[in-house]
């Protein structure tokens, strides 16, 4: 049998932000947007801002309204992984299979551990009682067989806990729980799900796969076998440079995006961010994908192979925008969006130019892009920008306040 931990940083950004302000964890707090603009969404929050109803997603305004003492301060994603990072750090001394899950999760296998460091809660208890020792953080750790009942146990009992959840047990702590509390359960699947009058983990476990593949398809077999405890998923062993496997960024918009020409602005800006790093790291790339989440915060995702891989800002941009085009209508504004490139190769690879492509125009724009990336190392980010990004100030966000307030206070 396998020996799974997943652990999880508890209130992560919150909990690093006051590691150097103390005085923040007495109080309620928050991480998130810009206030002064009326705009953004809590990130993260304190167990004290939990209190009051403070959600994760909800608008500062709202969050407000419930406390109207409520401290937040800005994202500093920054230092954010670096915590993050040499947290992983700590866990890879109990095994090299480490699988990060968002910034602050991972799983760990440590089924080869067990006679070097003891069974799995004696590694856990030690892995807690590490992080809050050396980092001033707490994690909550799920130990169990697979990792979907990892992930469960991490999630069962926070803030810093352990809990063990077994063959013999897993009747009584995860057949208890709403259905939405297994992974991949989403808000429509839930809602799938409970007007078919399931509504705990131990009723899904219990419907048949059959039934399930004919309300779910695929996904209703896998949450069947997950509810059971039989998932057999390995924990993905990542190295440093397999986590570069794609580069991204994504953006909430000052105000709602209500046409074509406002993401335009706003994907023009990500599309030059996105690139900078690809050139950064002599990557290129394959596909382009695009995220939006719209205002009712539905969200949804669509991709694109390019013809030849390209790590200049303009292609990457062209690429989003015509996927946005021909996938979205703007029935509802978008409040957010985002821009992924992946199938990421070196950048030196050798490529066949296909014979209707302008290779010279091509060489042209990636000249510019590289003259681009120069001057802004040399001069600092707001010596040199496209002019698109000027042409409305009402939609980037607000760390560009700087960058409009030099350009038209000075021109
Ligand atoms: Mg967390």
């Amino acid at each position: 049998m396998r020996t799974i931990l997943h652990s999880d940083l508890n209130n992560c950004y919150a909990s690093i932000e006051s590691i150097s302000h103390p005085e923040y964890r007495k109080i309620p707090f928050a991480v998130g947007g810009d206030e002064e603009l009326r705009h953004g969404i809590i990130l993260a929050k304190n167990e004290c801002a939990k209190k009051y109803g403070i959600k994760t997603g909800e608008p500062l305004l709202t969050a407000r309204q419930k406390c109207p003492d409520l401290k937040v301060v800005k994202p500093n994603f920054e230092l954010y992984d670096k915590y993050c990072t040499a947290v992983r750090e700590l866990y890879g001394e109990y095994t090299d299979m480490v699988e990060p899950f968002g910034i602050d999760e991972s799983w760990l296998d440590t089924t080869g551990s067990v006679s070097l460091f003891g069974e799995g809660k004696k590694i856990a208890e030690e892995i807690r009682a590490r992080v809050k020792k050396e980092f001033d953080l707490t994690v909550s750790v799920g130990v169990s067989y697979n990792k979907v009942f990892a992930k469960l146990g991490s999630d069962y009992k926070k803030p810093d806990a352990v809990t063990v959840i077994t063959p013999e047990n897993y009747r009584e702590i995860v057949w208890e729980l709403p259905v939405e509390d297994l992974l991949y359960v989403g808000k429509s699947t839930k809602n799938k799900l409970n007007g078919c009058g399931i509504r705990s983990i131990g009723e899904l476990a219990r419907t048949s796969e059959t039934f399930l593949y004919s309300k779910l398809g695929k996904h209703g077999k896998m949450l069947h076998i997950y509810a059971n405890g039989l998932d057999t998923s390995p924990v993905t062993r990542v190295s440093e440079a397999d986590i570069v496997k794609s580069i991204g960024n994504s953006t909430t918009a000052l105000r709602d995006m209500q046409n074509l020409a406002d993401v335009n602005i706003v994907f023009h800006y990500l599309a030059e961010q996105v690139c900078r790093r690809l050139r950064s790291h002599s990557l290129k790339c394959n596909a382009v994908q695009i995220y939006a989440r719209r205002k009712d915060l539905t969200s949804f995702e669509r991709q694109t192979r390019l013809k030849n891989p390209t790590d200049i800002s303009g292609v990457v941009c062209e690429a989003a925008i015509n996927l946005m085009r021909l996938n979205y209508s703007f029935e509802q504004p978008l409040r957010a969006v985002g821009i992924r490139t992946s199938v990421l190769v070196d950048s030196n690879a050798p490529v066949q130019l296909s014979f209707f492509e302008d290779a010279e125009h091509t060489e042209k724009m990636r000249s510019i892009d590289m003259l681009k990336d120069k001057i802004n190392a040399k001069y600092g980010k707001r010596s040199i920008y496209r002019a698109v990004l000027m042409s409305d100030k009402t939609l980037l966000p607000e760390y560009n306040k700087e960058i409009y307030s030099a350009c038209f206070n000075s021109h």
